[in-house]
C-alpha cells in the first residue's frame, strides 16, 4: 500500500529504501484494476510500466545519479504522443494508431526517470466539458459516479483524484485541465501558451492549446512543469524565455495585489454557494495581508462566442488531415469517388461533437462570413489581449471561480450544447489571452461535490502563480477522502 503525499516525500522514501519502484508500481498497477469500472484509462502499459520500475530500482542500487522524477508514476492524455504507443484521441478515426515518435514533453519526462504507467480516456479531439464524448466511453467522477468528472482531460483528473497514478498530463486549449481538475477536488495547471511544447500534441486548435499538469500538490506541479517547459526545436511557437527552477523557488511571503472581475462573481449562472465562497476567500486572503480590488470587465458575454468561433475555425482546418489517406481507417468506398471516400471514411470516424465542430469552423471561415465572425472573433481576442495587459500593470495576480457550477450528473447538459459551451465562461479567458491559470481546491459544495478558485497571473509568471498558490489558505474544509 503506498499512499501519495509529494514527490518529495516519496523520494525520501526511496532514499531511505522504505520503498522500491516496483512495489509502487504495483500498488497503483493494482488500483486500476480495481477501479477499471470508471473508465479513466484507455490504456495500461503494464508490462512496461513492471519493467520500467525494475530498471529503476537496478539503476538506484548501482548508485547513478537519478533524475528529478524518478519512479514518479505519470499517466497521459491520450492526445499526447509516446514512441511506439497506441494515441487515439479518444477517437474511432484514429483506432489502431500508433505514435512514431513521442511528444518533447513525454521525452523529458522520461530522461527524468519517470514512469508512464498508461494513457488516459477524455472527450474525442479533446473536444467537450464532460468526458461524454469519448470513443470509449464516459468517465466517472470517483467521488460520486453519476456525476461528471469534468473535460476533456475528464480520465487525466480522474487518475490523480482516485489515486491511480501521483500525476498526470492533460492538454487545455479551454480549460480542459483546470475544469476537470475543479470537478474532482485536485489541482489543475496551464501553463503560458508556449511555455511548454506542443510537439506530440495533437492540434485541437493550435493557437490555444497547452499541455498541462494534474496534482495533489502545488510542488508537484511545479516541478513537472520545470521539467517539461522550455525551448524545443520542433515546436517554433514554444518560448525561449528560460526556465527558472520552480519546485527549488515556491517559498514566499510576498503580499499580493489581486483583481477579480466583479463582472464574473456576479454573473447570474454562478452557483451561489461558489459565489459566497470566492467572497470570503478573499477576505481571507486580505487578513494575510493581501489586497484584493475588484476590476471591471466589459467584454465577459464575448468570450465565450470568441473562443468557440477561433478554436472550432483552427480544428475544422487542423482534423482536415484526418480524410483515410494520412490517417484514419482506409474503409471500403462505397461512392467509388474520392469525394465519396472522405465523406464516408470522415462520417464513419468522427463523433457529433466534432462533427459539429468542424462544420461550425468550416461555416466561420467561409467567404460570406468569414468578416462577420472570424474577423471579430479575433478582434475580441485582441481587446482581452490588451485588458490583460492593462490588469497587470497594475495588479500580480487575477482571481477567478474556475467553473459556474459543480461538477453535474451525467446527461445534464449533453443535449444542449451552447448551455455546454457556456459552463466555460471562467476558464476561456487565459486562453484567449495565453496567461497561465491554476485551479486549486478551495472548498465543498452543499452536493457534497468540490469546487476550486482559479488564480491567473501575467505570461511566463508562473514562479509567481505556484508561490501564491501555496502560500494561499488551504481549502475551506476538505474535500472527502480520496478513495
Ligand atoms: N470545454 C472546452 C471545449 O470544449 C475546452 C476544451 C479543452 O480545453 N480542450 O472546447
Amino acid at each position: 500500500m503506498y499512499q501519495h503525499q509529494s514527490i518529495e516525500q516519496f523520494h525520501k522514501e526511496i532514499e531511505q529504501g522504505t520503498i522500491e519502484c516496483t512495489r509502487v508500481v504495483e500498488h497503483y498497477l493494482s488500483r486500476v484494476s480495481a477501479t477499471s469500472h470508471l473508465n479513466a484509462f484507455v490504456e495500461v502499459f503494464d508490462a512496461e510500466a513492471r519493467e520500467r520500475a525494475a530498471e529503476l530500482d537496478r539503476k538506484k542500487s548501482s548508485g547513478a545519479r537519478l533524475g528529478k522524477l524518478f519512479g514518479v508514476v505519470i499517466g497521459i492524455k491520450d492526445v499526447i504522443c509516446y514512441k511506439d504507443h497506441k494515441v487515439t484521441a479518444a477517437s474511432k478515426i484514429l483506432k489502431g494508431f500508433t505514435s512514431l515518435y513521442s511528444a518533447t514533453a513525454v521525452e523529458r519526462l522520461l530522461a527524468e526517470d519517470a514512469i508512464i504507467i498508461g494513457s488516459l480516456n477524455c472527450d474525442e479531439f479533446a473536444m467537450g466539458s464532460s468526458n461524454e464524448h469519448s470513443a470509449y466511453g464516459k468517465v466517472l467522477n470517483a467521488l460520486d459516479e453519476s456525476r461528471v468528472p469534468g473535460g476533456s482531460s475528464g480520465g487525466s483528473a480522474v487518475a490523480v483524484q482516485a489515486g491511480l497514478c501521483m500525476v498526470s498530463l492533460g492538454s487545455d486549449t479551454g480549460g480542459s485541465v483546470r475544469q476537470p481538475a475543479d470537478f474532482c477536488g485536485i489541482i489543475g495547471l496551464k501553463p503560458t501558451y508556449g511555455r511548454i511544447s506542443r510537439y506530440g500534441l495533437i492540434a485541437y486548435a493550435s493557437s490555444f492549446d497547452q499541455i498541462g499538469i494534474f496534482s495533489t500538490t502545488v510542488e508537484d506541479a511545479a516541478l513537472l512543469l520545470e521539467v517539461m517547459a522550455g525551448q524545443d526545436e520542433f515546436d517554433s511557437t514554444v518560448s525561449s524565455e528560460p526556465v527558472p527552477a520552480y519546485s527549488e523557488n515556491l517559498d514566499t511571503t510576498e503580499k499580493y495585489r489581486i483583481a477579480y472581475f466583479e463582472e464574473s462573481l456576479e454573473h447570474p449562472s454562478l452557483d451561489p454557494e461558489i459565489r459566497s465562497a470566492t467572497y470570503d476567500f478573499f477576505k481571507k486572503l486580505e487578513s494575510q495581508g493581501h489586497k484584493v480590488s475588484p476590476v471591471r470587465f466589459e467584454y465577459l458575454d464575448y468570450i465565450v462566442p470568441a473562443y468557440y468561433i477561433l478554436t472550432t475555425a483552427e480544428a475544422s482546418s487542423n482534423l482536415s488531415r484526418f480524410d483515410g489517406v494520412k490517417y484514419g481507417p482506409r474503409e471500403k468506398n462505397p461512392a467509388g469517388d474520392l469525394t465519396g471516400f472522405y465523406q464516408h471514411n470522415r462520417s464513419a470516424g468522427f463523433g457529433k461533437e466534432v462533427k459539429r465542430r468542424i462544420m461550425l469552423g468550416n461555416f466561420v471561415l467561409s467567404s460570406g462570413y468569414y468578416d462577420a465572425y472570424f474577423t471579430q472573433a479575433q478582434r475580441v481576442r485582441r481587446l482581452i489581449i490588451n485588458k490583460t495587459d492593462e490588469v497587470f500593470r497594475d495588479f500580480d495576480l487575477l482571481l477567478m471561480p474556475t467553473v459556474p457550477s459543480p461538477a453535474f450528473p451525467f446527461g445534464d447538459k449533453s443535449k444542449d450544447p451552447i448551455e455546454m459551451f457556456l459552463a466555460d465562461l471562467f476558464t476561456v479567458f487565459a486562453n484567449l489571452s495565453g496567461i497561465p491559470a491554476i485551479s486549486i481546491p478551495l472548498s465543498t459544495h452543499s452536493n457534497g461535490m468540490p469546487f476550486g478558485v482559479q488564480v491567473m497571473t501575467n505570461r511566463f509568471k508562473e514562479l509567481t502563480l505556484l508561490r501564491a498558490s501555496k502560500s494561499f489558505p488551504s481549502p475551506v474544509e476538505p474535500t472527502k477522502e480520496r478513495p
